[in-house]
């Protein structure tokens, strides 16, 4: 998290506008971090003016995106139907972009994103900026003990992190040190 997906991704979208494709912004409905009718880029708060649709199930939307060129689908782990809503489409002959994470807090794959792998064209793995050490960072840690997989927040929740710092934080000797550095940020990178 904090990579830079939905701004890549809104930036993809926005490019193909400009090419005069038609493009048809996908977000999951029960992430309203922000707004409910926009995809908006979670923590610089950048919105998106295009066409957006909000659903669960990618299935809900299939019989309206045929008018599209091109589908960018945001938070892309969040849905069940992922891997075979785009296998179809993109089988079909349409474009698609997702934006995902590809492992969640404990480092596990999200399954529809680790299938999707296999079937697509190319995949482009973006890294952000460990909060602990400003090395890049790409695995999330959460801050709370619940173990769901899918516990939806920004910065309050997740920040990211690199692997000797993941490591560090889940080892109990550094747990106290690495807990008073987390609490003092606030997701703006303010102190
Ligand atoms: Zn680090």
């Amino acid at each position: 998290m904090g990579a830079g997906k939905t701004t890549e991704l809104q930036r993809f979208a926005e490019r193909a506008t400009i090419a005069k494709r038609k493009c048809l912004m996908i977000k999951y409905s029960e992430d309203t971090r922000y707004t409910t009718d926009a995809v908006v880029q979670t923590h610089a708060k950048r919105r998106y003016d295009g066409e957006t649709v909000a659903c669960t199930k990618l299935a809900e939307i299939s019989d309206r995106v045929a008018e599209y060129d091109l589908l960018a689908i945001d938070e892309g782990q969040f849905f069940g139907d992922l891997n075979s809503f785009c296998r179809e489409q993109a089988d079909g002959g349409m474009d698609i972009v997702v934006a995902a994470l590809d492992g969640n807090f404990k480092r596990e794959g999200f399954e529809q994103v680790n299938l999707l792998y296999a079937a697509c064209e190319s995949v482009e793995k973006l890294s952000a900026i460990c909060v602990l050490c400003g090395d890049e960072a790409s695995f999330t840690h959460r801050n709370i003990s619940d173990q769901q997989e899918v516990l939806i927040g920004g910065m309050d929740l997740y920040q990211p992190v690199c692997r000797s710092c993941y490591c560090e934080k889940v080892t109990a000797t550094n747990r106290a040190r690495v807990d008073a550095i987390l609490a003092k940020y606030d997701g703006t990178g303010r102190e």
